[in-house]
């Protein structure tokens, strides 16, 4: 299992907040951590394969300038933890980044005909695809949030995704399909993260996201969408009365039963394929 993270913030650098946040979700397990920033109309990515403390000593993941990023912790299924396959990916034209949690299972067929499309890729990762895709998608003159649907629409397979752009850049889009996806609530910033303690020390205002919907996320507020029927879909955020340690036992009493719990995703991905 590894982890998604993302915040707009109305106030400073989300850097540091995001890197904060991937630390609170090493419990997850990976391999590789990656965080992406938008600002003044260019994306700014740091990635490397390793322990995050690591990664941070070498490239220093605090000092990506913006109000607005994503973050990952990777858990290699298509290509190998090095740095070229760490997430964020980004299209031919760097404006798009997306961190991913999950396996497109149709990527080789969408690579093939993005290919053919004249689309350059670099990484190993199934998940490459789908910058590609929404780059595709914005040269038939589709909005940023229309690309991504349609994107979405094409992929097969699990996904939890959060997506920043330079042509959209105060907002994150995000989207799941059976990989966990909840949105934090606050009064200054916004966030989106494959578990709560990513963000509970900073918020205890949830939104869990179902599967089949798309999220757009600004620092203000958020929307979700029904992907298919493209409804919006309202929802309000439940408090929740965990402290970030009982968040991090996932509400269970103590980590013997979480773990036990958690047995089915666990053998799920110790037998996913590199
Ligand atoms: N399938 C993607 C990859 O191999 C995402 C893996 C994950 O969930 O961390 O990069």
């Amino acid at each position: 299992m590894c982890g998604i993270f993302g915040c707009a913030s109305k106030t400073g650098n989300v850097a540091p907040i995001i890197h904060a946040a991937l630390k609170r979700l090493e419990y997850r397990g990976y391999d590789s951590v990656g965080e992406a920033t938008v600002y003044e109309g260019r994306l700014y990515v740091k990635k490397d394969k390793g322990k995050i403390d690591d990664v941070h000593r070498l490239h220093n993941l605090d000092d990506l300038p913006g109000r607005i990023g994503i973050g990952h912790t990777r858990w290699a299924t298509h290509g190998a933890p090095y740095q070229v396959n760490a997430h964020p990916h980004l299209d031919c034209g760097e404006r798009i980044a997306v961190v991913h949690n999950g396996i497109i299972e149709n990527f080789a067929e969408l690579k093939r005909e993005l290919e053919e499309l004249g689309h350059r890729f670099v990484s190993k990762t199934d998940t490459e695809v789908i910058p590609h895709l929404i780059e595709e998608n914005l040269k038939k003159g589709l909005s940023m949030i229309e690309a991504v649907r349609e994107a979405l629409k094409r992929l097969e397979g699990s996904y939890a995704i959060a997506i920043i752009s330079t042509l959209e850049p105060d907002k994150i889009l995000c989207a799941k399909r059976e990989s966990p996806l909840i949105i934090g609530v606050s009064d200054d910033a916004m966030y989106c993260a494959s578990d709560i303690p990513a963000f509970l020390p900073l918020t205890n205002r949830v939104v869990v996201i179902e599967d089949g919907e798309m999220v757009v996320l600004t620092s203000n507020g958020y929307e979700i969408w029904n992907i298919d029927e493209w409804r919006p879909v309202t929802r309000k955020p439940d408090v929740i009365p965990w402290t970030p340690e009982m968040a991090e036992k996932g509400g269970y009493p103590h980590f013997m039963l979480k773990e036990i719990h958690e047995q089915p995703i666990c053998l799920r991905n110790t037998l996913r394929l590199q």
